[in-house]
């Protein structure tokens, strides 16, 4: 068990202890930074109390580990901030206590996870402490956290804690080395920037793949502004390979020219984001009315992509939209 866990040896050796003279704790404080491997661990934990290959001990790839795998096993619950939520609420851990007391699904042990427990409100705290004081049998919490020193002393000492160090930079090379499709010096810069976190270090590569893509559509289309129109085709032809991808730079079209949209009316961009050349380079070229023309254009795309239609028709037929009305 814990193979997968690179790095935090001195932590899975308590825990493999733990779990052999079957002196599990009822709740547990992982803390450490951010992508460093709290979560990961907390799975492995959950697969070697929860597989029932028991030989394997959450060795092998059942389907109890594959679902912890996939957050969807009905005995380990997760919960953290909801999408667009900065706290977790009192409702959310209320919603964990009201289970504790049914019996877990299949195995022993039931594992309650709280993601970011620096995140509950005070009052939820509160009202997971008393669970914490009276642990039902085959419950177990584990509550992550990358701030311990926000969660309440009185629910800090009724865990055990456990805190995870910053990888060396051969574990973090380690834990990326599944991803083939970065190359060596991307992944040695982002190594190096990603402060012992691999989770860091794989969030830089793939937002630099992202930027690099992005980048090269916005290239492109600006020429295609610019009169350019070889572009509506090749354009056309790379989006229309892959439907994901269509919808997603759709996506970023539309916020891109939003952006557009503000800097032309002299607002600032959102986020404190300071606008870089491209921003400028389009900011120049277009107008007003173009850009919100433009804009109406790609969410009529957007409307008619949902369907299974001509990707490659439906893309020429957006730009050589937007080229007439750059083109006025
Ligand atoms: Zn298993």
């Amino acid at each position: 068990m814990f193979e997968k866990i690179y790095g935090h040896q001195s932590i899975t050796n308590h825990l493999k202890k733990e779990i052999a003279r079957k002196e599990v704790s009822h709740a547990y404080l992982f803390s450490g930074i951010d992508g460093i491997g709290k979560k990961k661990t907390a799975r492995e934990f959950a697969k070697a109390l929860l597989c029932p290959e028991s030989a394997h001990h959450g060795n092998g790839q059942c389907a109890v580990c594959a679902q912890i795998d996939h957050d969807n096993y009905p005995d380990v619950k997760i919960i953290g901030p909801k999408a667009g939520e900065a706290s977790i609420k009192i409702s959310q851990v209320r919603e964990m206590i009201s289970e504790l007391s049914i019996k877990p699904y299949s195995g022993n042990w039931r594992i309650n996870i709280i993601d970011g427990a620096e995140k509950m409100t005070p009052e939820a705290q509160n009202s997971l402490l008393k669970s914490l004081e009276e642990p039902l049998n085959y419950n177990i919490f584990i509550l992550m956290t990358s701030h311990p020193q926000a969660i309440l002393p009185t629910i800090q000492s009724r865990c055990q804690s456990y805190h995870f160090q910053p990888l060396s930079l051969k574990d973090i090379e380690k834990v990326i080395a599944d991803n083939p499709e970065f190359d060596q010096k991307a992944k040695a810069e982002a190594i190096m920037a990603a402060g012992g976190s691999p989770g860091m270090a794989l969030y830089f590569l793939n937002n630099s793949e992202i930027q690099k893509e992005r980048t090269h559509y916005l290239r492109e289309l600006y020429s295609l502004l610019k009169g350019d129109q070889i572009k509506v085709f090749t354009l056309a032809e790379t989006l229309a390979n892959d439907k994901g991808t269509s919808q997603e730079i759709l996506e970023f079209f539309i916020h891109w020219f939003y952006e557009i949209d503000l800097l032309l009316a002299g607002y600032p961009l959102p986020h404190q984001e300071v606008p870089n050349q491209a921003h400028k380079a389009y900011h120049q070229l277009l107008e007003n009315e173009k850009n919100q023309a433009i804009i109406k254009t790609l969410f009529e795309l957007m409307a008619t992509i949902q369907y299974n239609v001509n990707l490659r028709l439906q893309w020429e037929k957006c730009f050589i939209k937007i080229m007439k009305i750059q083109k006025g």
